[in-house]
């Protein structure tokens, strides 16, 4: 089965970049929490892991994530049709269950530092994945930042896949939906990778802006950290 698997992704680059030699790649199952899959390039060779929710999709719907997986990395287009063999099983009520059943069995065990006093960022990451991104934001590593911070309340770090979010919102005061906001922020930058234009970064592109007012509480949200910059300050000088 994993052979079968790994030539999908071996297609899935000559596909998109018929010139390039496909790279050695490496697909295993990881027991993620939910659904999740990750694919990276490390030395020249590629690493596929498999949410273990997946173990028994069908090759069909393996090939339409080796497409999506491949094109996100290479930043390429991916085909409609290749999205939809993949969320057509995921969206199906096996998978659902046993997504939440393996969440439920592993939470009880795992211990991270994505959860902060009040708030938990993996739960945040992965209901925000499941309502706005169909679950295919490749989990990144989550964290409260050591300090807290006030200027800066989230920050993604491409080269690690890390996201760090300031202990500054790990609070009761702050509302849900603000620390949502700024997990929600830093997930479109995974989602909207930095563009290189004339020797110039865009990390805000219009389109990263006009996904970000997608986020149902976007107004509140601006309007609450406007209103509560100094208050957030304070409690950074103290700290
Ligand atoms: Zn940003």
């Amino acid at each position: 089965m994993l052979d079968q698997i790994t030539d999908l992704y071996k297609e899935a680059f000559s596909w998109y970049d018929p010139k390039r030699a496909v790279p050695p790649i490496h697909v295993t199952f990881y027991p993620y929490i939910g659904i999740n899959h990750t694919i990276r390039i490390r030395d020249g060779q590629v690493f596929v892991r498999i949410g273990q929710v997946c173990d028994e999709m069908p090759l069909s719907s393996h090939k339409g994530l080796a497409y999506i997986l491949v094109g996100k990395l290479l930043r390429k287009r991916i085909p409609s049709g290749a999205r939809e063999v993949y969320s057509a099983y995921i969206r199906s009520d096996a998978v659902r269950l046993r997504a939440t059943e393996n969440k439920r069995a592993r939470g009880r065990k795992v211990i991270t530092t994505s959860k902060g006093l009040v708030y938990d960022l993996d739960q945040i990451f992965e209901d925000l994945n499941s309502r706005y991104f169909r679950d295919l934001i490749p989990k990144p590593a989550l964290t409260w930042s050591a300090r807290k911070t006030y200027r800066i309340l989230g920050h993604h770090d491409a080269t690690h896949g890390h996201i760090t979010i300031s202990r500054s919102l790990d609070s009761a005061e702050v509302p849900h939906y603000v620390v949502e906001y700024v997990v929600f922020h830093e997930m479109l930058h995974i989602a909207h990778p930095t563009k290189h234009l004339n020797g110039r970064r865009y990390n805000h592109t219009p389109a990263f802006r006009r996904d970000e007012k997608k986020f149902e509480y976007f107004e509140e949200s601006e309007r609450w950290i406007e209103r509560n910059v100094r208050k957030l300050k304070r409690a950074a000088k103290r700290d």
